[in-house]
């Protein structure tokens, strides 16, 4: 028997489990996935404490095929890539320039089964590395790291991809806001928190409590609308969150997950 979630999902379940009377590790689980958002080697062992079976990272993405493209062999360290179906290449994200073994930069692959609809060098966005060492357990494939970060803005939120583009236009849509935003990932538990600070529009400011928590359920449907993630919005005051002048940075990440 073997579950697949993400990390912090599969803790919450334990969790749940262990308030109603069930251990985890009764439930005969002898192996674990994890996917889809950022974990850290701390994380893994308190999974696997909780079920009692050994977790392995797994990497996919809808894109290609969804997951299957590099799983973790019982040596846990780093993820084989299939190299039989996908050529893997790191490159510099910035220069597009191909990296040698073991540099660390933006996952590039081919898929050299598709036919009609083939996928040539797609550019992952994740960020990691490659080794061609034969690994402990005696298979030669590339071998890639977990993912360290992304090279574009992309935030997983409870294993959803999130842009910060679909929550402006989310909350531009609403309306009675100003397009100056801050959105703010937090752990505070097991689960992921977000929090979306929105510069109320003039009028509404000086509204009242009642107005701004009506403009606040609307923003935060609007954004549950476009991402299918429940966030808390909360308003302030015009003029109060930073400006940038380059390119700005719209997401604090205070989960710590890399
Ligand atoms: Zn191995």
């Amino acid at each position: 028997t073997g579950v697949i979630f993400t990390p912090s999902y599969g803790i919450h379940l334990a969790e749940v489990a262990l308030e109603d009377g069930i251990d985890p590790k009764e439930l005969g689980i002898k192996a674990i996935g994890f996917g889809a958002e950022g974990w850290t080697e701390e994380i893994r062992q308190k999974v696997e404490s909780l079920y009692g079976a050994k977790a392995y990272n797994i990497y996919g993405l809808t894109e290609l095929m969804g997951p299957g493209v590099g799983i973790e062999c019982g040596a846990q360290k780093g993820l084989h890539i299939a190299e039989d179906i996908f050529y893997p290449e790191i490159i510099n994200p910035n220069t597009q320039q191909v990296l040698g073994e073991n540099q660390p930069g933006e996952l590039v692959l081919t898929n050299l089964e598709r036919e009609g609809m083939p996928v040539i060098r797609f550019r992952t966005k994740d960020l990691t590395k490659i080794t061609y060492e034969k690994c402990e357990c005696g298979r030669t494939h590339a071998r890639m790291s977990r993912i360290t970060g992304r090279s574009d803005d992309m935030i997983k939120v409870k294993g959803v991809a999130i842009f910060p583009s679909q929550i402006e236009k989310a909350l531009l849509r609403a309306g009675d806001v100003e397009p100056h935003y801050l959105i703010i990932v937090t752990r505070p538990g097991t689960l992921d928190e977000i929090e979306v600070k929105v510069e109320a529009s003039q009028d509404i400011f000086f509204d009242g409590v009642k107005e701004m928590m009506a403009v606040q359920n609307k923003i935060a449907k609007s954004i549950e609308n476009e991402t299918g993630i429940r966030v808390k919005v909360t308003l302030v005051e015009p003029r109060t969150l930073p400006r940038f002048e380059g390119k700005a940075k719209r997401v604090i990440d205070e989960r710590n997950l890399h």
